[in-house]
């Protein structure tokens, strides 16, 4: 039965039950007052009379009012016959006292008249007994009809007043837990209430619900599982080692490549830490040796890794992904770990290496021919082959700055691949600062001269001797110069300082040129870059080359250049 009809029938039912005792005890208290008002009407009136009869009788005989007094009780007794017998002895009196009338002196009349009453009042006074029994009898009979219905009210409001509450709160209580339960992802959780009634309905709503909820995770649990596996397999297919790292450094995942080249089995590296690997694994340590700590960024990683697996050395590009997240309902991003991918560049390295071959082989062989064309063209010059004319003469020059220019070109080449192959021959002595200004101040002379334009130099005196290649070096400024000369219009002025600089000497050069945008400043330095709309006469090494010379030599370079502000070529070598 529903809640609703159960709590109608219930309350309905005390309802009725509370108007029928109201009725039961109107209706007997009505029974009872009845029964007085009868007893008054009908008994105590015909005693009253009766008394008053009576009292007339003795009055009688000395006054006449009397007859009078009597006649009219007698009359009003006669309309007041209530009681069986009564009406009889009503008509006994009112016949002797008719006889008393004819014959008033005879005493014997007036006793059997006094008798007569007398049976008049018995018969009254009896039946107020009578209904003096009967009222009590109402009495009981209300007693005991109150008595039941009353029971019967108290019976039901007490199991309406212990039943109710529970009925209600009890199924509320059970459901409330197994929100709860939902709630905190408890979706097996199921309420049991087996009644037919609203609970039972809601129950069923509920149990559809949580199931519905178990199934929906269990599927999402389930492709979430599948997703992993394709992302563990195609981090396992992966030709180039993959190392996932949580932020405290565990190993998360690797693919067998990373396996391979590191020499530890996948099973022992997954869940252990990196930095316990590091400790016994030389590769391990260089892997994780400039990852970045509580979030901060990894520092990118520039020369490649050497490494040697398989009896094969192979080159590797680190990688280093720093993986952040941002919480669902939060605006913070979380550092959840890294993901170190190696890149292998052994072919590049390779194909590099041939190069690199190349150019030295090529550059190389051409230099023997070029010298032996400046020969000859120095012989043509000094008419040693017969006097030349103007225009030839001319020629001679034009071929002579090209042969200049190939010298240069091959040289630069040939130092390069000296660079790239590692085979930097440094002759580092202890150098005197003005020997090198000198040296190249002279090489660029002729140039400067011919554009007129300026070279001050700006040292301080008492220089101390530096640590360095003094060719190299030389060669070097020559190269900043030669670039400072190009880019500076006729007449200008080029600027060549060298301060002590702390520990270092610093060799500065500033022009008054064109300068060089700030997003190119330090792709100068890379080989083979030209900023974009510059004179393409040279080769885009001159700069890469001097990185290589100063660093191999312990020193730092740069430039200080700002667009339409001239640029400041600097590098600094380390004291003697
Ligand atoms: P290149 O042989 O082409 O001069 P460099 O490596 O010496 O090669 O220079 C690289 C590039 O840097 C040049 O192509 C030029 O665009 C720019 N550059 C070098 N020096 C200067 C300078 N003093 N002023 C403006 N641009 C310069």
């Amino acid at each position: 039965m529903k809640i609703k009809s159960k709590l109608r029938l219930g309350i309905g039912f005390l309802f009725a039950m509370i108007i029928l005792l109201s009725l039961v005890a109107a209706v007997f208290v009505n029974l009872l007052k009845n029964d007085t008002k009868n007893v008054l009407a009908d008994n105590y009136k015909t005693l009253e009379y009766g008394r008053n009869m009576l009292l007339a009788l003795d009055e009688m005989p000395g006054k006449p009012a009397a007859w009078k007094n009597f006649e009219a009780y007698l009359k009003q007794q006669s309309g007041n016959i209530t009681e069986p017998g009564e009406a009889f002895a009503t008509k006994k009196v009112a016949d002797q006292y008719a006889a008393l009338k004819t014959d008033p002196g005879n005493a014997f009349r007036y006793k059997v008249i006094k008798k007569e009453i007398s049976e008049l009042m018995r018969i009254n006074m009896a039946a107020i007994q009578q209904k003096s029994n009967m009222a009590l009898q109402t009495v009981q009979v209300a007693y005991t009809w109150i008595a039941i219905t009353g029971t019967i009210c108290v019976l039901l409001a007490l199991t309406l007043l212990i039943n109710l509450p529970g009925t209600i709160a009890n199924p509320i209580g059970e459901l409330t837990r197994s929100i709860r339960e939902i709630a905190a992802k408890n979706y097996s959780q199921r309420v049991h209430f087996n009644s037919q009634d609203e609970f039972g309905e809601l129950a069923g709503s509920f149990n559809t619900m949580a199931e519905k909820l178990e199934e929906y995770n269990n599927s999402n649990l389930s492709r979430i599982l599948i997703e992993k596996k394709r992302i563990e397999a195609l981090i396992g297919n992966m030709h180039e080692p993959v190392i996932g790292l949580d932020e405290n450094k565990t190993i998360l995942f690797a693919n067998g490549e990373a396996a391979k080249i590191i020499g530890i089995a996948l099973q022992d590296m997954t869940g252990k830490s990196a930095i316990d690997l590091s400790k016994h694994n030389d590769l391990m340590r260089s892997l994780i040796s400039n990852l970045g700590t509580d979030g901060a960024e990894s520092i990118p990683e520039l020369s490649p890794l050497k490494i040697c697996a398989d009896n094969k050395e192979s080159f590797f590009e680190k990688e280093i992904v720093d993986i952040t997240i941002t919480p669902t309902g939060e605006k913070k991003k979380l550092f959840i770990g890294q993901v170190i991918i190696l890149k292998n560049i052994t072919p590049f390295k390779e194909l590099d290496a041939a190069k690199t071959n190349f150019i030295a082989t090529v550059s190389h062989e051409l230099k023997t021919p070029i010298a032996s064309v400046k020969m000859s063209l120095q012989l043509l010059e000094n008419a040693v082959t017969g006097p030349l004319n103007e225009q030839q003469k001319q020629l001679v020059e034009s071929i002579k700055e090209d042969g200049d220019r190939l010298l240069k070109i091959t040289g630069e080449l040939l130092n390069l691949s000296q660079v790239e192959t590692g085979n930097i021959q440094l002759n580092i002595t202890q150098t005197n600062v003005k020997d090198i200004v000198d040296y190249a101040l002279n090489a660029v002379k002729i140039s400067a001269e011919q554009k007129q334009i300026r070279l001050c130099v700006d040292k301080e005196e008492n220089l101390p001797a530096i640590k360095a290649d003094t060719e190299k070096t030389a060669w070097v400024l020559i190269n900043f110069l030669t670039n400072a000369i190009r880019y500076t219009q006729q007449e200008g002025m080029i600027k060549v300082s060298v301060r002590d600089h702390n520990e270092r000497v610093q060799f500065s050069v500033t022009d008054e040129g064109k300068g060089i945008d700030s997003k190119y400043r330090t792709k100068v330095f890379e080989r083979y870059f030209q900023v974009p709309g510059s004179q393409k006469t040279g080769t885009g090494l001159g700069l890469a080359i001097s990185k290589e010379f100063i660093e191999a030599q312990g020193g730092t370079i740069g430039v200080e250049t700002e667009i339409g502000m001239g640029s400041t070529f600097f590098f600094d070598l380390v004291k003697a």
